[in-house]
């Protein structure tokens, strides 16, 4: 059974063909710049082994399904394909940012669950609309393959009340959907549950926090398999210090900057999230320039690096009290996986908590989940690789098998 796995952003979008008896990803690629006068096609097969076979071609792509297309003639060529027909396609996982209230788990596409994303658009004005995009070009180039949308934010539909509201009037709550919703929930739900496996134990049965650490960066606490709170708020804009995204900053500053500076809402929404965070503080938003800037000796380097972790282990004593007893602290993404610095001065002064790293294995450059906590520690400390494509694939998978459609 093999399902296509589909991240639409508004001038991209990312595709991964999964076989699903190896969970192995046949084909992967990037289709980039389209509507512009040259786009950039790169397209894989068998990517990230030693057969990988990689093409890369500039076209015209005048709108997604022009892309679109190039990537089906792509999956069936003898060559660089992995399909005879596009027809061995069982079904087609969309990542969807922003899923409301409407949509606590991944939903088979009809008409009607159309409509209802379209209508969420409002709440996330950047991201839906092209989620959007990319479904009506499958269903358009596949009509007879079923398409799953997969929600950002379903994982933390189960957070309660009182981690979700946010203490405005309640009337904006009902009237304008004003709420915490949390994202990159698909990749919390995926490391929890890879946690809880290389514990040994059954999801329901431990309690992680999890450190979602890439270009934006996400904490979840996660009892029993279940969101009980998350960092990033009504938009992926709250939280921890990002790359270019403030977090947690006092509510009053946006006013305040307005009527000091005369800058518009609209400015000063793309400054907090474009120019700040990492970026802000040091002119930097890759943490590994960070890191070799911080060798230099830059110190704006070092105090966004110092702030980074502190906005972390805060959300981690947070969460600790949420969860009252903590089995294990999960780190994950392109820096919770890749950067041990970071993960050793988080978890710095944690010992009364039962939180340790060991440096020795802190230090091991690996793509597998591990353990870096001392043995005997209370709580885990692991890295554990998210795969938020295999997840796509996986819940498009479970959708299917719910409503009895044969794969
Ligand atoms: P995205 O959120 O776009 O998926 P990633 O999960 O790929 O982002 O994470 C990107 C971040 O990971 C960048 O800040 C990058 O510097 C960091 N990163 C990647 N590799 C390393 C590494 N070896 N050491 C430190 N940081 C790394």
């Amino acid at each position: 059974m093999k399902i296509l796995v589909i991240n639409c952003g508004s001038s991209s979008f990312k595709y991964q063909l999964w076989d699903m008896q190896t969970h192995k990803v046949l084909c992967s690629g990037l289709v980039e710049r389209i509507g512009d006068a040259v786009g950039r096609l790169i397209h894989k097969k068998n990517p990230d082994t030693e057969a990988e076979r990689k093409t890369s071609e500039d076209g015209v792509f005048p709108d997604h399904t022009a892309g679109m297309m190039r990537v089906m003639a792509l999956l069936t060529d003898p060559e660089a394909g992995a399909l005879k027909e596009l027809s061995e396609i069982s079904a087609c996982g969309h990542r969807v940012v922003q899923g409301g209230e409407e949509f606590t788990k991944s939903a088979l596409i009809t008409e009607e669950v159309l409509d209802n994303v379209r209508k969420l658009s409002p709440l996330a004005p950047l991201h839906n609309p092209a989620c959007i995009q990319g479904i009506e070009v499958i269903m358009k180039i596949l009509p007879d393959c079923p398409s799953v949308a997969v929600f950002d934010t379903e994982f933390h539909s189960s957070m309660p009340p009182r981690a979700y509201m946010y203490a405005l009037p309640y009337e904006y709550y009902e009237r304008n959907r004003i709420r915490r919703y949390g994202f990159h929930g698909t990749s919390h739900g995926y490391v929890a549950g890879k946690a809880a496996e290389f514990l040994g134990k059954a999801p329901e049965e431990v309690n992680v926090i999890v450190c979602h650490l890439g270009n934006g960066c996400s904490i979840s606490a996660v009892r029993g398999g279940k969101c009980a709170d998350t960092s990033m708020g009504l938009t992926p804009l709250a939280g921890v210090i990002m790359g270019t995204r403030c977090g947690d900053i006092d509510p009053a500053i946006p006013a305040y900057l307005g009527a000091q500076t005369g800058l518009s809402a609209a400015r000063i929404d793309a400054l907090l999230n474009r120019e700040s965070g990492l970026k802000g503080i040091c002119g930097l938003n890759d943490m590994r320039d960070i890191h070799a800037a911080c060798a230099e000796g830059n110190a704006k380097a070092k105090l966004a690096l110092d702030m980074f972790c502190y906005s972390i282990k805060k959300y981690i004593g947070a969460y600790y009290a949420v969860l009252g007893r903590v089995d294990a602290l999960a780190f994950t993404a392109g820096i919770g996986e890749n950067d041990n610095v970071t993960r050793a001065t988080v978890c710095e002064g944690l010992e009364g908590l039962g939180i340790a790293v060991d440096t020795a294995a802190n230090n091991v450059r690996s793509s597998d989940p591990r353990a870096i906590s001392p043995k005997g520690a209370k709580v885990s400390v692991l890295v554990i690789p998210t795969n938020e494509e295999l997840a796509i694939a996986q819940a498009a998978q479970r959708v299917l098998r719910e409503l009895g459609k044969s794969l």
